[in-house]
């Protein structure tokens, strides 16, 4: 029964400082999966207590290239040796190769000592077996600590990235579509916590809808512990755009009412950056026009994770995180409702600008909907 599992970091290049925050922040996301008594952070690795569901929880979590169930013994040969043995009793193969490291330097043994020594327990308590370095049937691996020696045979691939809450906030505009929850997660990969902005109009969408941006919601947050939502009742908005004199500017102008007030949300709460799951290029209104269109009525940075991925490529990433099965349930979306007949694909700012003059409410009734805004929490 493994005692451990072992944890490698990500972004081994980070020195100093940004390397001190990483392990602090990485400590605090760990502990709200695991018992904080069960969490032991070092300079270059951290240990948490083996358990089914501690191994499990690892999947989770941001910052993590690698980790391993080990074996903890005293830093002895004659333990080590114990460990190594049963090893070799329980698993089967023909080739085997053993992998140690000396990080404790004060170990009487180099690290080519003791794979020389260990190759001959394997080989002494076996029969037919022979050493293959390249592709082993088995590779044991044995880490020499400062207190410990650490024995295991798995590797398992982390999410790498860095610790979610480690780069501060952004104001992620998710719909129930494939594509939002998809960028969320990329967002979450360089340690952003990810608020979320959602618009419904009822009694166009449903309770079908919201359950479905709720269950997305839940799935993203299993990679950052905890998250917030917000969500605004759209539809006095979406009535009152639906009366421009120039129909087809209707989407252009209610992404930017979207963006205005993502914009003021944002600011009010000291947000920085604001996210979606927007392409170029994919659907007729992802032009570059009709980007160029939408971002003046923002100040802050607009991050699309996804502008230059393929449909399959971010399909693979929401099959991985699970959200594709979700995505994929019909639920009434905002934008499919409203959507007219030949949308503008090259809007301009001018005759946006100039639509909106007709509009002149839209300021007054985009704080009206920010103030009435419903605000859901999520935690794993
Ligand atoms: P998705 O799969 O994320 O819905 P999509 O390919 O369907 O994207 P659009 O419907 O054009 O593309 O939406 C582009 C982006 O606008 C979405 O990725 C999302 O960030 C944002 N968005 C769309 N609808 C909503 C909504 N109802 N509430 C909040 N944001 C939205
Ligand atoms: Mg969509």
């Amino acid at each position: 029964m493994y005692q451990k599992i072992l944890i490698r970091y990500g972004e081994l290049t980070l020195k100093g400082d940004n390397k001190k925050d990483f392990i602090q922040q990485l400590k605090k996301n760990l502990a709200m999966y695991i018992q904080k008594d069960d969490i032991k952070v070092e300079y270059d690795r951290a240990f948490i207590k083996y358990s089914p569901e501690n191994f499990e929880a690892l999947k989770y979590i941001f910052g993590i290239s690698s980790y391993s169930p080990v074996f903890e013994v005293k830093n002895n040969l004659e333990d080590i040796e114990e460990v190594v043995k049963n090893i070799i009793k329980e698993k089967t193969f023909n080739s085997f190769a053993i992998d140690a490291r000396r990080h404790n330097k004060n170990f009487h043994m180099s690290s080519s000592e003791l794979n020389m020594h260990f190759g001959g327990v394997v080989l002494k308590n076996t029969e037919n077996k022979t050493v293959n370095l390249k592709s082993p049937d088995l590779k044991i691996y044995i880490e020499i600590r400062d207190y410990s020696a650490y024995i295991f045979i798995d590797y398992v691939y982390g999410l790498g990235g860095m610790p979610v809450f480690s780069s501060s906030k952004t104001l992620h505009l998710i719909s129930g579509g494939i594509d939002s929850p998809v960028a969320a997660h990329l967002l979450q990969k360089r340690g952003l916590e990810v608020v979320f902005l959602n618009f419904i109009t009822p009694p166009h969408t449903d309770k079908l809808t919201t359950d479905k941006i709720d269950r997305i919601i839940n799935q993203i947050t299993k990679y950052q512990g905890q998250a917030t939502l917000y969500q605004i009742n759209y539809t006095k908005i979406m009535n009152y755009i639906g009366l421009v004199s120039n129909q087809k500017y209707k989407i252009t102008l209610m992404r930017r009412s979207f963006y205005r007030i993502a914009n003021k949300i944002a600011n009010k709460f000291n947000i920085k950056a604001i996210s979606n799951g927007e392409n170029l290029a994919q659907v007729a209104s992802q032009t570059l026009e009709s980007i160029y269109t939408i971002s003046e009525v923002c100040d802050l940075p607009i991050f699309r994770p996804l502008l230059s991925f393929d449909k399959n490529e971010t399909i693979k990433i929401a099959e991985k995180i699970d959200t594709m099965e979700i995505s994929i349930q019909r639920a009434c979306e905002t934008c499919e409702l409203f959507a007219p007949k030949n949308p503008v694909t090259k809007p301009n700012r001018e005759e946006a600008r100039r639509l909106e003059e007709e509009l002149n409410l839209l300021d007054q009734l985009e704080d009206e909907v920010i103030n009435e805004m419903q605000i859901k929490k999520y935690t794993i």
